[in-house]
């Protein structure tokens, strides 16, 4: 089972509560092949400039993701820059430097071209057209993600390719804005109005809402003592997400959209225990086995 994924890789510049961290590997891609990896291989599509250091390459291959499809192009890596204050919930971008992003036209590799499990990651609405437009056979799954800079910027741009998947991640804020409806249930059932079977919507340390047909699914972001660093926490769920009903699936369905949503939230849980990737660099299968056992601890009410 194929995993692809298209979306930022970047250098991140942070503030939090909790410390300061200066161009630290980031962006969508990364977070999410990163935390896919754990369930199995990822393909990613996307573009570094010439001053994106070896190492955090270095860390994906060793990582098990194939890098054939990621362009090194001349000019300067795109470059985030991010402030949260005691809220973690709330993001406050600083600056967006796109960079080599902005003449990126992807072209996949031959082996790319039939994923079973695509992922349009949080990018220009173009760029996750162009690599859709090039997958040959309809994957399993096709999900994407986004953020606030593209529903202002590129609305309709991202309205076609949400009108073209199967799947839809995105926070609670992001949902409210793009179906521009308050009430987040609402404006998730007005996303799937617009084509795709299943939205959810991801709520921070409150965790996550799948909406799936007309059934709704709650997930709970693990309760975790310490959170340093937010940023990626989407992007690891939808990996974890991801990852796991590729690899651990047979089917996707009710049931198995419930576990993946549960494995989602506990890869993002491990993700904002430290900056950048760093929490991912030591984490085993068997810590990740047993914080999604604690899952079903922590919902359980018959067992009391
Ligand atoms: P999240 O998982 O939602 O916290 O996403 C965090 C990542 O999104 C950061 O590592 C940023 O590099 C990346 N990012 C921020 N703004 C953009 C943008 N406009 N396009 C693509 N990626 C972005």
């Amino acid at each position: 089972m194929s995993i692809l994924v298209v979306g930022s890789v970047a250098l991140d510049s942070l503030e939090t509560p909790f410390g300061k961290r200066e161009e630290v590997p980031g962006g969508s891609a990364t977070f999410f092949s990163t935390a896919a990896s754990f369930f199995g291989p990822v393909q990613l599509v996307g573009v570094v400039g010439e001053d994106y250091p070896p190492e955090h390459l270095a860390f994906l291959r060793e990582r098990g993701v194939d890098l054939e499809g990621l362009v090194k192009a001349a000019g300067r890596t795109f470059r985030w820059k991010g402030r949260y204050g005691y809220d973690l919930n709330d993001a406050q971008t600083l600056d967006t430097q796109l960079n080599v992003f902005g003449e990126f036209r992807p072209e996949l590799p031959e082996r790319f071209r039939t994923p079973s499990y695509l992922f349009l990651g949080n990018i220009h609405p173009s760029l996750q057209l162009q690599v859709l437009e090039q997958v040959r056979e309809r994957p399993k799954l096709v999900a994407m993600d986004t953020m606030n800079f593209w529903i202002e910027g590129e609305r309709e741009r991202l309205l076609e390719v949400v009108s073209k998947v199967d799947l839809v991640f995105i926070n609670d804020a992001e949902v409210r804005q793009l179906a521009q409806e308050h009430n987040v249930v609402k404006a998730a059932r007005m996303i799937q109005a617009r084509g795709p079977r299943r939205v959810v919507v991801k709520r921070g340390e409150y965790g996550a809402l799948l909406f799936d047909d007309g059934v709704v699914f709650a997930a709970p972001a693990y309760p975790l003592e310490e959170v340093f660093d937010p940023t990626g926490a989407g992007d690891s769920f939808a990996g974890g997400f991801m990852g796991f009903l590729a690899h651990r699936a047979a089917e996707i369905d009710s049931h198995s959209l419930r576990q993946a949503c549960v494995a989602g939230s506990t890869l993002a849980s491990f993700c904002v225990e430290r900056f950048s990737l760093d929490r991912f660099r030591d984490l085993s299968k068997e810590q990740i086995q047993a914080r999604l056992e604690s899952f079903r601890e922590l919902t359980d009410f018959r067992a009391i």
